[in-house]
């Protein structure tokens, strides 16, 4: 039996990044170049090596439903899914054969650390504009990469408003529906301004400016109040969702204009 075909022959690619990457060429070669018969193999509870000759990141489920993450940590380096399914009912292995994963070479476009065989599972290819493969993070610089630039972004629209001073500060649990673009307050003198993504629009919130403008005023100044600050009057001949104090900018254009107008209103009657 060739060694990348039998357990204790792939132990002996295991050294390093540079094996499991042999590993790959040379188990695509033995299937697409010679169609050997190849055996699965999951390694490192990581990868998946599949009958031909495929590679894949491989992830454990029980009954479709509940992620096994604790799994890779628990198995032997190599074993056969065969041998798994065979003693663990409803384990459902899934993995998808077009992951890249980093080579030694690789420096992660975030932090700049390199990966080892020990945990190259923990990065994302970046993909260029062409969905070329353009580098890789972390998992975790993946994430912090994406929350500083919704954080940028957002800061941007501020002082493309007007509102320079304004403090941004994310809130912690609430994201976009990827929840990887982080929701944020946007600290004013007047209040705070909640801006965030919802879908492909730019959701803004000053409900906070109302209420302190608002604050400490009888019923009908409140009223007239809460009118001058109306979203639904303000952006009467804008076609988007507007209500009372919130409105959707389809734009980071549209967001800076819709927040210089909430602003002015907010210098005049805010407090
Ligand atoms: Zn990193």
């Amino acid at each position: 039996m060739k060694p990348y075909n039998t357990a204790d022959g792939i132990e002996t690619y295991l050294t390093d990044l540079d094996g499991l990457h042999r590993l790959i060429r040379e188990r695509q070669a033995a299937y697409y170049d010679r169609k050997e018969a190849l055996g699965n193999f999951i390694v490192q509870g990581r990868a998946y090596f599949d009958s031909c000759g495929n590679f894949g990141r491989c992830t454990f489920e029980h009954d479709y439903r509940t992620l096994l993450d604790w799994m890779p940590e628990t198995l032997p380096r190599v074993v056969r899914p065969e041998v798994l399914n065979e003693s663990l009912t409803k384990l459902v292995i899934s993995y998808g054969i077009s992951y890249a994963i980093p080579t030694v070479d690789h420096v992660c476009a975030e932090c700049g650390r390199v990966w080892t065989i020990a945990d190259w599972h923990d990065s994302v290819a970046v993909r260029g504009q062409d969905h070329e493969l353009a580098s890789f993070r972390h998992v975790r610089c993946d994430l912090l990469r994406d929350e500083r630039e919704s954080l940028r972004e957002i800061q941007q629209i501020a002082n493309d408003a007007g509102l320079e001073g304004a403090f941004v500060v994310p809130i912690p649990t609430e994201y976009d529906r990827s929840g990887r673009r982080t929701w944020a307050l946007l600290c004013t003198p007047w209040g705070d301004i909640k801006v965030g993504w919802r879908k492909r629009v730019i959701n803004i919130d000053w409900s906070d400016v109302v209420e302190r403008a608002c604050a400490g005023h009888r019923y009908e100044a409140r009223e007239r109040l809460r009118s001058v600050f109306d979203g639904t009057e303000l952006f009467k001949n804008q076609e988007t969702t507007k209500e009372q104090a919130l409105v959707h900018a389809w734009s980071a254009a549209k967001a800076a204009e819709y927040l210089r107008e909430i602003h002015s209103v907010a210098r005049d009657f805010g407090r």
